[in-house]
């Protein structure tokens, strides 16, 4: 491992060693996670089988998006706190282990539109995809799926299918050297499933679908 990606996890080791951890939601000390075993029974696992199919790739999700998860997704999204995205990443290894798939993954994310990157300082699904790649072993690959053009905030479903139409492209050059590799394409939420589906779409014209699509959460 290179030095400088060596340094940052020797930092939060060195902090966690003076601070002691705190939990994020109820802010309680005595815990060795960000989010305390009173605050994670708060979740309410989904069952562990695929919730959806899209042109037959599978569509797992952990959790119900509310309460300690809706809070904690809000908090990497919209008020800068980037240590959310752990015990985000720790509840979705958790269901994850579950599945006992047992394919060598790649995993792949939405990425944001540059600006909007820009605006929060971060892209907190690389956050999460980081993470999750040190839990699982799995390499994180953020060159294959290019977000092209903003999506502005959508409510209705059919308005988000239309708005999210052509905001992904697939870096071919990329996707050559994966061809023989399974991608685990995770994200946040999942409400109507268009932008997972948008994104399958780009892969299944380029005659791609080793695809598993795993989110952290999924509205009522
Ligand atoms: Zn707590």
């Amino acid at each position: 491992m290179e030095l400088r990606k060596i340094i940052p996890d020797l930092y939060d080791n060195f902090l966690n060693m003076i601070y002691k951890k705190k939990c994020l939601i109820c802010g309680c000390s005595k815990t060795d996670d960000l989010l305390c075993k009173t605050c994670l029974k708060d979740v309410q696992f989904l069952s562990y089988f695929a919730h959806k199919f899209y042109n037959r790739i599978p569509i797992y999700s952990a959790a119900i998006y509310d309460k300690n998860i809706k809070t904690l997704i809000q908090m990497l999204k919209f008020k800068h706190k980037k240590s959310a995205s752990k015990p985000l990443s720790d509840i979705l290894f958790s269901y994850f282990k579950k599945l006992n798939l047992k394919d060598d993954f790649i995993i792949v994310y939405p990425p944001s539109y540059f600006i909007k990157s820009a605006e929060r300082g971060y892209n907190h699904m690389f956050l999460i995809a980081k993470h999750f790649s040190k839990l699982t072993g799995f390499e994180v690959n953020k060159n294959l799926i290019k977000k092209i053009k903003p999506t502005k905030p959508q409510y209705k479903a059919k308005d988000r299918r239309k708005n999210i139409k052509g905001s992904f492209r697939i870096n071919q050059k990329e996707l050559l050297k994966l061809k023989d590799k399974k991608l685990l394409l995770i994200d946040d939420i999942t409400t109507s499933g268009a932008t997972l589906e948008e994104i399958i779409n780009c892969f299944l014209e380029l005659d791609f679908n080793n695809i598993t699509c795993l989110t952290i959460s999924k509205t009522k």
